[in-house]
């Protein structure tokens, strides 16, 4: 039996990233870039108004007020995306909206709020300083500029960066595809009728959505029965995927064949049996190079085990530098004992009250109690030492997702 730490770096010290492919933007959410990307624009590409207003000659202004305007001729209505006909020159002015480029001879924008129109002309109320109101040509991004730089992870800013720049493809680093074998002669399909002690095959569709929640690719092998032909048929059906997940059949149980089939198709069993709860009865091979993870069968030891020992591999072969679910401090408000040597994951709705986070269990901690993990957000971590926790003893949560409960947070309802 090897300690969490030890297994997440066997598995990790085995795992490159994988090589890079060219996608549409729209699908490069989340991944990452294998390329510089470097401005072939200047944006924005002319100087152009910050306003709705008037282009106009700042000198012209100088003497401008409430109580005695500047009166200028209006030339012409630019609205955005049209260019000026002509120049502005001393004592006029053109109609500008935001984002049309600035006319020549304008160096300032008087905004509408401060204009009167009449007719053809418009009393202008205050002075403006040249450069008022007017964005500058480049000010976004320069021609040759290092925008975004190979390794950054592509977020929503990043797309819209890409689109700005003309790029309607970008270079990421592939998902992994994660083949998913579930095992059990008791495990029936999502809409199989149930039958005396049969269950669903819930771990099949919980992994899947894990890897796609990791930014896999997902490829369900399905159920295979408890038997060597079935259990290697489906393994090698398998093979062919960046990592192969397995499900069940990896205790010391009479059917438990997983392990024998792991060793035999691929170089080996690195590790069997981690130091943690849920999840002790994971094993872990290659196969020709790649992880072949053979996970316990019980819905919560399957799901905290993946958290652990999976998702950090598919973020690592996706080019991910940072690996690891956010991290934070709690304070847990129930108690707990356990066993020591071994680490616990428990499963806590995490609030934050008074800008603390609070951590609460979920519930009866059985690895077969999945609606703990409907029920929580983040995973308590306690070290292998300790025998026992109390009520507002700190602890370091894992958070699951985003969907920290700010319900309990004074004020938390007020822009709702
Ligand atoms: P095993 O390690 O194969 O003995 O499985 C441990 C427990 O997990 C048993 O109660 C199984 O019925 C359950 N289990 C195994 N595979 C799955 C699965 N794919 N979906 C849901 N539960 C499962
Ligand atoms: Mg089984």
């Amino acid at each position: 039996m090897i300690k969490v730490e030890e297994a997440l770096k066997t598995i990790l010290e085995g795992i490159r990233p994988l090589g890079c492919e060219n996608v549409p933007i729209t699908s490069a959410l989340g991944c990452v870039l294998g390329e510089d990307i470097v401005s072939g624009r200047t944006i924005p590409s002319l100087a152009n108004s910050a306003m709705d207003g008037y282009a106009v000659i700042a000198a012209d202004t100088a003497s401008a007020s409430r109580a005695r305007p500047v009166v200028l001729d209006v030339l012409e209505d630019v609205p955005a995306g049209k260019v000026a006909t002509q120049p502005v020159r001393k004592g006029q002015a053109i109609r500008i909206m935001t984002g049309a480029p600035l006319p020549g001879g304008a160096d300032a924008v008087m905004r509408v709020e401060d204009t009167e129109a009449q007719g053809g002309r418009v009393k202008i109320f205050v002075a403006a300083e040249p450069g008022l109101d007017i964005r500058e040509a480049g000010e976004d991004v320069k021609t040759g500029e290092l925008v975004i730089p190979r390794g950054s992870v592509i977020r929503a800013a990043e797309v819209g960066m890409l689109a700005a720049l003309g790029r309607s493809f970008v270079y990421v680093h592939q998902r992994p595809v994660v083949a998913i074998v579930s095992t059990g002669d008791e495990l029936l399909e999502v809409d199989e009728a149930p039958g005396p002690g049969k269950i669903v095959n819930s771990n099949g569709y919980s992994l899947a959505a894990l890897v796609l929640e990791a930014g896999g690719v997902p490829l369900q092998v399905g159920i295979a029965r408890d038997n060597r032909e079935d259990l290697l048929a489906k393994f090698k059906a398998a093979a062919r995927a960046d990592i192969v997940i397995s499900s069940g059949g990896v205790s010391v149980g009479d059917y438990d064949l997983v392990k024998d089939i792991m060793a035999e198709i691929g170089s080996g069993i690195r590790f069997w049996r981690v130091a943690m709860r849920p999840g002790r009865p994971l094993a872990f091979g290659l196969l020709e190079g790649k992880p072949l993870y053979g996970l316990p069968g019980n819905p919560v030891s399957s799901m905290v085990s993946f958290e652990q020992f999976i998702r950090p591999a598919i973020l690592k072969m996706r080019g991910y530098g940072n690996l690891f679910r956010r991290v934070v401090r709690a304070e847990m408000a129930d108690g707990y004992e356990k066993n020591a040597g071994l680490k616990y994951f428990l499963r806590a709705r995490i609030e934050l009250r008074e800008g603390r986070y609070v951590a609460a269990l979920t519930g009866e901690q059985g690895s077969g109690i999945l609606k703990s993990m409907v029920l929580a957000n983040g995973l308590v971590v306690l070290p292998e030492d300790i025998t026992a926790i109390r009520p507002g003893d700190e602890v370091t949560v894992q958070l699951l997702d985003g969907s920290l409960d700010l319900t309990a947070e004074p004020g938390a309802l007020v822009n709702r």
